[in-house]
């Protein structure tokens, strides 16, 4: 029987409902397959604010740091929106990917068939979607400096700085190239390298680690062209890999091919993905903390549910039992259950807590 330490920070707003439907999928998972997940909570975003001042502690940091994986709900909330104030909830978020190197987030989205018509695009343009980005998270504008806001004699001014050394450009495209190896072979680099220098390096750095994947085709496709492309062709689409601000637009856009961000899992890894690999991850659904929804038993789980399927496999090294919660959600869909976000005439709504009990009575 094996034993894995798992640290669960369920955040704010539906952050914790969701979250618990995760961890009976997890606790059904350990039932099927005998594991044992030993489960620490602490807390983060604005719950954390709340109780300690801070969005992070440093003792959550290191229970995390100390842990196989962190599951995460999500941060936030108008409560702790004030633009002058001095720590918000996504100061935890930034210090936590920080503070343990992930630099990678891996989001795929995947056009369920069943949900084809839960989105505004047409189904005959989305049918067959399934794609998955990876996004530099821990360089690129979000954290380069200088970053300030000053004063001059001709008003204020403020700068942010997209800054890439060759080292965090290399590890991240390297991780584009492992998926890619695992799947259709085709590595889309997104840049903006007609303009940018930071981008000129990113394309030029891509070219030589492709010198060691022959097997892998690469394309360089501009981050403009690409935002289109995802309307326009999706299923032209399998592996892309981009800096961090460019991945943040993009797979938010992304996203609206699947039909609700309560689809949508995120892995963020501090490795390089490869067969029998177990890297230190955190793991959340893509959405944020749908304040208004908080409390209501109304939130998909179905993103945080597979969030905890993407932990399995990356961090714990389980892809039999990732599979079993990802085939228990293909079932629950087949049998045309729904929360509201995704729910069409004719289909079974039901709430937060009954889609985690169908799901894990599933797996
Ligand atoms: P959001 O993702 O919380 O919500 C966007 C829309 O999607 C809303 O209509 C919401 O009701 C819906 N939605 C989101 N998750 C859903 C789910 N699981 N099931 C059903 N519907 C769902 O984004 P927002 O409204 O822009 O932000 C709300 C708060 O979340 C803000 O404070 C923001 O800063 C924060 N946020 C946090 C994260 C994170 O924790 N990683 C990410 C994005 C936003």
């Amino acid at each position: 029987m094996a034993s894995f330490n798992l640290t669960v920070l369920p955040g704010d707003g539906i952050g914790p409902e969701v979250t618990n439907e995760g961890i009976k999928v997890l606790k059904a998972v350990g039932e099927k397959f005998g594991h044992n997940f030993n489960l620490k909570y602490d807390l983060i975003g604005g719950i954390a604010i709340d109780e300690t001042g801070e969005a992070l502690t440093k003792d959550c940091l290191k229970l995390c740091k100390k842990s196989d994986a962190v599951l995460l709900g999500a941060v936030g909330g108008p409560k702790w929106d004030d633009p002058q104030a001095s720590v918000r909830p996504e100061d935890g978020l930034l210090a936590l990917r920080k503070g343990m190197g992930l630099f990678a987030n891996l989001r795929p989205v995947k056009v369920f068939p069943m949900l084809v018509d839960s989105t505004n695009l047409k189904p005959d343009v989305i049918m067959g979607v399934d794609l998955i980005f990876v996004r530099e998270l821990t360089g690129g504008l979000y954290f380069g400096r200088p970053k300030k806001r000053w004063r001059t004699s001709r008003g204020r001014r403020a700068v942010d700085s997209m800054v890439y050394s060759e080292q965090e450009i290399e590890r991240i495209v390297r991780v584009g190239f492992e998926l890619a190896r695992t799947r259709r072979k085709h590595l889309i680099s997104v840049d903006k390298a007609n303009v940018l220098e930071s981008s000129r390096l990113w394309r030029q750095v891509a070219i030589e680690v492709s010198e060691d994947y022959p097997d892998v085709e690469l394309e360089h496709m501009l981050v403009d062209a690409c935002s289109m492309r995802l309307i326009q062709n999706p299923t032209y689409l399998d592996v892309l890999v981009t800096e961090n601000t460019f991945g943040d637009i993009l797979t938010d856009e992304a996203s609206m091919l699947a039909g609700s961000m309560g689809m949508l899992p995120s892995a963020s890894l501090a490795g390089v993905p490869q067969d029998g690999v177990k890297i230190p991850g955190m793991y959340e659904p893509i959405h944020g903390s749908a304040p208004r929804r908080a409390g209501l038993d109304m939130a998909n789980p179905c993103a945080l549910i597979l969030s905890a399927a993407m932990m399995l496999r990356y961090s714990l090294g389980l892809p039999e039992e990732a599979k079993s919660i990802e085939q228990a959600v293909d079932r629950v869909l087949e049998e045309g259950y729904r929360t509201y976000d995704i729910v069409a005439e004719g289909q079974k709504k039901v709430g937060t807590r009954q889609m985690g009990d169908l799901i894990a009575a599933r797996v």
